[in-house]
């Protein structure tokens, strides 16, 4: 095998969410501020990656659609021993609902050229859909598995995969090229050391924007979308948390109180 792809999303960091923000004229989070973090499921499909490129010396390529600032995210991956990495970023991908991310992708890939394998997570801390694998895989015109939580390499004509279902588990055998979505059974993503962080500081990532990659503008972005947002709302809290502070004994004499007002005893 000569050469495997990482479709990796930035997200933002679960430990801010709640700080996130919508916009209440576009309906869409308002992402400034908020760091982002690797999607965890993208982390497996690295690892599963890196294990090809430690088999047979393949080439790693990480692949990303996000803004701009999301570079450091992309670092962090490539010092768990990717080759490259190349980010797709342009205005005119603003607003691009899950097919038109799929058709920036998937340009994406055709101009890193010729793959054995395309891996992804099996879905996204905050969109959720499960959606962009499938789409890229069509668009490919490549076999799709998801949900794969164990992969056999040692033969790479074939692949031995086991897929995750409701009810217990699927064997499949499966030729390249392939697009492959992981769960976080697959794998346990390697350990990055202090230093290897630190040498992926230095490294260039790729930016290709729409001049480059030169897709059809009225296939993404919003306008691309056929999928549009009607609304977006965010959950109200209905209960209210009280903290009590004090000595234990206080405590337990207030708990006690408010047990007794609101009637629960
Ligand atoms: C109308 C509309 C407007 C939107 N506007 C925006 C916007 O302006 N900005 C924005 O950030 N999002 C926007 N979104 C959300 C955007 O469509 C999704 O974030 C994106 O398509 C991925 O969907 P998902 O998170 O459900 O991915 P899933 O399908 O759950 O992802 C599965 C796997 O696919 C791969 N993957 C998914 N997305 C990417 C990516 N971007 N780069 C690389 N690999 C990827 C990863 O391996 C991931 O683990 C919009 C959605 C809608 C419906």
């Amino acid at each position: 095998m000569k050469r495997v792809i990482v479709c990796m999303k930035p997200v933002p960091d679960p430990k801010t969410w709640d700080r996130l923000k919508m916009d209440p004229v576009t309906k869409t989070l308002i992402r400034q501020g908020i760091p982002s973090v690797v999607n965890p499921l993208d982390k497996h499909a690295v690892e599963a990656a890196l294990e090809v490129k430690d088999l047979f010396g393949a080439e790693v390529v990480l692949l990303s659609m996000a803004p701009l600032d999301t570079r450091p995210v992309l670092r962090e991956v490539l010092a768990m021993g990717a080759d490259r990495a190349v980010l797709l970023t342009d205005k005119a991908f603003a607003g691009s609902d899950t097919l038109a991310t799929a058709r920036i992708l998937t340009q994406g890939i055709r101009n890193i050229g010729d793959f054995d394998l395309v891996m992804c997570g099996n879905f996204t801390l905050d969109g959720s859909t499960a959606q962009v694998p499938s789409q890229v895989a069509e668009l490919l015109d490549v076999p799709n598995v998801m949900h794969v939580c164990d992969m056999d390499i040692s033969n790479t004509n074939r692949l031995l995969l086991t897929q995750k279902i409701e009810q217990g588990f699927i064997k499949l055998e499966a030729e390249p090229p392939l697009l492959l979505s992981f769960t976080k059974e697959a794998n346990k993503p390697r350990y990055i050391s202090f230093m290897e962080i630190l040498a992926a500081e230095k490294r260039d990532i790729h930016i290709w924007d729409n001049a480059f990659l030169k897709i059809d503008e009225t296939l993404i972005g919003l306008e691309g979308s056929p999928t549009q947002m009607a609304d977006l709302l965010l959950q109200t809290k209905k209960r209210k948390g009280v903290q009590i502070i004090g000595k234990p004994e206080d405590i337990a004499r207030e708990l006690a109180d408010k047990i007794h007002q609101l009637g629960i005893i």
